[in-house]
């Protein structure tokens, strides 16, 4: 029996002014104030991350940014670092999400540099990785998922693996309404873990390998029951705090 606690983080992408995410906060806090032993994060916008950390102060609930950038500062427009969401009293950061690598071109290289930076600001990060549809059908899936593991966690020491949640998302869930099977799910949380546990076995079994693409409050309770899946990264369905709060019991 595994002793990961699950994570249910919910990825508002740009949704949600800093009122409407005040209200989604307040309908959340009370619903999910019983659900012992699971890590609950929202991920808002960064024009709404000093709000939630302040109203989320003193709950279960974590906050994470969307993204961040891998160096310390400079002439990057538009971008934050790693310190400036710290400094927030942000708790963690996704990084890598599909969105970010095929709309803005996001590296594998820039993403191992991020996950470091993420790491030593004491940022949790939440790695992004999956597979496009016609990798998928070419067989291409554990070539992908190897190559972006291997590249984003390359300059992770093998001792601190566990301090990286992975999210396995296959392109072609997200957004879609197309949730992966509770086997494609499985095989490709356990093919992860094979991965971190070449690194270092100790460490595989502490990570957690989470499950993200078209999860609501209707499936989430097969995918969240299945041994080498350990908590959902959840899009559209996180949303709305009632949806939210069904997935956050589902996992307990
Ligand atoms: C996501 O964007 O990370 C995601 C999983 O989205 P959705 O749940 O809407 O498929």
């Amino acid at each position: 029996m595994s002793t990961r606690a699950p994570l249910i983080a919910g990825n508002w992408k740009m949704h949600k002014t800093i009122a409407e995410a005040e209200s989604f906060i307040q309908a959340l806090l009370p619903r999910v104030s019983a659900a012992d032993g699971v890590d609950v994060a929202i991920c808002p916008p960064f024009t709404a991350l000093a709000a939630m950390v302040d109203s989320a102060r003193g709950s279960r609930v974590q906050v994470y940014a969307q993204n961040m950038h891998q160096l310390q500062d400079g002439a990057f427009t538009g971008e934050v670092s790693a310190a400036m969401l710290a400094e927030l009293d942000v708790d963690g950061v996704i990084l890598g999400h599909s969105e970010r690598r095929e709309l803005y071109g996001e590296s594998d290289r820039a993403l191992a540099l991020k996950v470091t930076a993420a790491l030593a600001a004491g940022l949790h990060p939440i790695l992004c990785v999956g597979e496009s549809e016609s990798e998928r059908e070419r067989g291409d899936t554990e070539r992908k998922l190897r190559h972006q593991i291997q590249e984003g966690l390359g300059k992770v020491p093998a001792e601190q693996l566990a301090e990286v949640a992975i999210a396995y998302e296959p392109i072609w869930a997200i957004g879609t309404g197309a949730v992966a099977s509770p086997e494609q799910a499985q095989d490709a949380a356990a093919f992860i873990r094979a991965l971190l546990a070449g690194r270092s076995a100790e460490q595989a079994e502490r990570a957690r390998v989470i499950y993200g693409g078209s999860v609501n409050a209707g499936n989430a309770a097969e995918l969240l029951a299945l041994p080498d899946v350990d908590g959902a990264l959840v899009g559209g369905a996180s949303l709305d705090p009632v949806q939210f709060a069904a997935i956050v019991a589902a996992a307990q």
